[in-house]
């Protein structure tokens, strides 16, 4: 599978990542990659970047180093009604956007609240992804998830970071290999994102695609092997 596009990325300007868009971008050029949507973290999250920075990407061109550059945020989910930490104003100017619970902003409730978050979420017009669904921390019904995405048409992220050994979202694996069988069953497109806070995790997508492979799902429902098809998706030139 050649997976062209990196759909969730941060700079530092998300105060817990550590390199430069320009940094990010040169790197994505020499991986190959053809696209990368810079999502860094919304408002809520602590010393990250603020409402002027959002309002502000539109100063970045739209290639850098001749990849195309999607101009984005990863909203925080605030609680269990699905309110998000950005105005719409700014939003309906935002080429992509990605609503994610993250602990420091929504701490787990029960199951039905954890469900309801993310269901309010993606009902919202300008959530287009849904941050690595799968984290443990958060119990769900991801057949309730994966039924109201279908029916928003929000894209559930099949996410690098959250399939790391170890790491942070440890114990997403199982819930992951749920969602992907159901949308392998309907025929559903997925996105995959690095969720990359250091330049070189840029296209890095080693966990994914072992986990794509395991399960055997078709390369062509990723929208990242096939960029004008993520951006048609999006509503995007
Ligand atoms: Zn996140
Ligand atoms: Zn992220």
């Amino acid at each position: 599978m050649k997976i062209l596009a990196d759909t969730h990325t941060h700079s530092i300007a998300s105060g817990h990542a550590y390199s430069t868009v320009d940094e990010n971008m040169r790197w994505a050029a020499e991986k190959g990659l053809q696209l990368v949507a810079l999502t860094d973290h919304a408002p809520a999250m602590k010393n990250t970047a603020c409402h002027a920075y959002f309002a502000n990407l539109h100063v970045l061109p739209d290639k850098i180093h001749g990849v195309r550059l999607l101009k984005g945020i990863e909203l925080n989910i605030l609680d269990f009604d699905g309110q998000v930490d950005m105005d719409e104003t700014i939003l309906s100017r935002m080429d992509l956007v990605i609503a994610s619970l993250h602990m420091p902003c929504i701490s787990p409730g029960s199951r039905k609240e954890n469900t309801t978050a993310c269901l309010k979420a993606m009902e919202n017009p300008f959530v287009d992804i849904l941050g690595h669904p799968g984290d443990p921390r958060y119990d769900m019904d991801y057949e309730a998830l994966f039924r109201v995405a279908g029916e928003t048409g929000t894209l559930l992220e099949i996410n690098n970071a959250s399939l790391i050994p170890g790491g942070f979202r440890d114990g997403s694996r199982e819930n992951i290999k749920t969602l992907l069988r159901l949308c392998m069953e309907e025929g559903r497109p997925v996105v995959v994102g690095s969720d990359a806070h250091f330049y070189t995790g840029i296209g890095d997508f080693a966990y994914v695609e072992a986990l794509l492979e395991e399960v055997g799902f078709p390369p062509e429902l990723v929208l990242n092997t096939d960029p004008q098809r993520l951006l048609s998706y999006l509503g995007k030139e």
